[in-house]
């Protein structure tokens, strides 16, 4: 490793090339978001849910997944290998991103159930786009949630190298968390779930968010904390049409 590169503070992930996710080894490359240990836990808690079966499964056994926001792949690449049944459709803004996160896909030889799709679900109907692959078991997202004034308090490593669309929440946060829930109705099953990573603010804000919206049909029931106690992952469910 080039002395040069922890002078100029790049992150270490970008200097390795690669790094540990649920025990892959994944391609990392600027300015791809690089995946959190508390992401670990999220992935963890999906898992958990699907194999006791609080969530339901697709027609082929394993549930149909889509992921906000995949980054490196990191989420989705992780569900898959851990679920030998279940399908993924990965989305991303950031060209990067899906080059990435195709890349890793092949290198973890799991290219035949994924989908990896250019999509930026902030767009007028861009959810159109996904109707083909049917209404979604699951959605998983780490989408961007840092409350944009505190994005200069992120780590010089961060800032200059991570893209900042990958953090950047906007005012509250809450800019694409609440894209997301309001695409519930038109991309999850009945009873559907969607399980997010936020920040330790949003578990109040999300809630009080869904009661202003009942036409989604959407109840928050969980939050989960992190290893250092924060709440940190919500588990939305859809209760009906
Ligand atoms: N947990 C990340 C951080 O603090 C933020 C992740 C995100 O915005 N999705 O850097």
């Amino acid at each position: 490793m080039s002395p040069s590169c922890l002078l100029c503070r790049m992150p270490v992930q970008y200097i390795l090339g690669e790094w540990d996710f649920q025990g892959l080894s994944l391609k990392m490359a600027p300015p791809v978001f690089i995946p959190r240990p508390e992401t670990e836990e999220l992935v963890e808690w999906v898992l958990k849910e699907v194999t006791q079966s609080s969530c339901p499964m697709g027609a082929q056994g394993g549930p149909l997944i889509l992921e906000v926001g995949c980054g490196s792949g990191a989420i989705s690449l992780s569900l898959l290998s851990q679920l030998p049944q279940s399908r993924v459709i990965a989305v991303d803004k950031g060209e990067a991103a899906i080059c990435l996160t195709q890349e890793n896909a092949q290198r973890l030889r799991l290219l035949d159930r994924i989908q990896i799709v250019p999509l930026d679900v902030t767009l007028e109907g861009s959810w159109s786009h996904l109707l083909p692959w049917g209404p979604m078991d699951l959605v998983v997202s780490n989408p961007p949630y840092i409350f944009h004034q505190d994005m200069e308090q992120l780590a010089p490593e961060i800032r200059s190298y991570e893209d900042p669309v990958a953090l950047d929440g906007g005012e509250e946060g809450m800019d694409i968390i609440t894209h997301i829930l309001a695409l519930a109705p038109w991309l999850l099953k009945d009873s559907g779930s969607i399980f997010l990573e936020v920040d330790p603010r949003h578990p109040e804000l999300v809630g009080s968010w869904l009661q202003s919206r009942p036409d989604l049909s959407l109840d928050l029931v969980a939050v989960r904390k992190d290893f250092c106690g924060r709440p940190r992952f919500l588990h939305i469910r859809r209760s009906g049409p």
